[in-house]
């Protein structure tokens, strides 16, 4: 875990949270109390930053046998940089790549933090037609947000991924259509033109206790995609429209 701001009430709540999810009951005083404070006025006061999968269950399989948590992780780093260089508070989730599990990830959201999962996307295998093992396709590209309506904070995930869709088709970036299509697995509802897609079964999305998006940053079953989303340069587009919608959302204080 890293904080940003070690004075930072929101951490404390979330700091508390931690503490008291561990089975431990009393605990300093001084810090319950910050912790309640921080948690009831409503205000957001960092990012958590979720790694999707693990080590071993790594996710998708990229057309060149790579593995979906090692581009998560890359991409993560690469946002947690720039929310050094901004000053956003924020913490890792599913930084730890043997023990990576829902629980674990699920204890660091909470209604004064915003959650996004980082992945990277497939296709049906009926569009594997390059390759079928690993799966190689052309058919799809592009990046993908998914929100879930039963996540309680369901209208501010909404929100956030709408901002972040628009900064990225700002930033020339194209979405994936995939996973709207009326297909056996896909199905989802569009939410925006843009690239925000519902998909309640989501479990890291219905359960956590905040604002939740997962982001699919690109289709790394599709060669083309999966180059363009190696290029440094081209990952800093994606991650500063990121950047830029955190920005708006989380309260800065107490900066000297
Ligand atoms: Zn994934």
């Amino acid at each position: 875990m890293k904080f940003r701001k070690l004075a930072f009430a929101g951490a404390l709540c979330l700091a508390g949270m931690m503490y008291f999810a561990g089975g431990i009951a009393g605990g300093n005083q001084a810090l319950a109390a910050e912790r309640d404070r921080s948690c009831r006025d409503h205000r957001i006061y960092y990012a958590v930053i979720d790694v999707g999968h693990a080590a071993r269950e790594y996710g998708t399989t990229a057309w060149n046998g790579g593995h979906e948590y090692d581009y998560n992780l890359r991409f993560a780093k690469e946002l947690a940089a720039r929310l050094e260089e901004e000053q956003i508070p924020y913490i890792f989730s599913g930084f730890h790549a043997g023990k990576n599990t829902l629980d674990d990830r699920i204890t660091r959201t909470g209604p004064q933090a915003i959650f996004i999962s980082i992945h990277h996307d497939a296709v049906q295998p009926r569009y594997c037609t390059l390759n079928d093992n690993p799966c190689e396709s052309d058919y799809a590209a592009g990046y993908s947000l998914f929100v879930s309506s039963e996540n309680p904070y369901y209208q501010e995930s909404l929100g956030l991924a709408r901002e972040i869709a628009a900064g990225l088709r700002d930033a020339g970036l194209k979405n994936s259509a995939h996973h709207a299509e009326n297909i056996p697995g896909e199905g989802r509802e569009w939410l925006d033109k843009n690239g925000v897609f519902r998909y309640d079964g989501l479990r890291v999305l219905r359960k956590a206790h905040g604002p939740a998006v997962l982001m699919e940053v690109g289709v790394i079953v599709n060669p083309r995609d999966e180059a363009f989303v190696s290029v440094k340069k081209n990952r800093r587009r994606y991650i500063d429209a990121v950047v830029a919608a955190l920005k708006r959302h989380i309260r800065l204080e107490r900066r000297n």
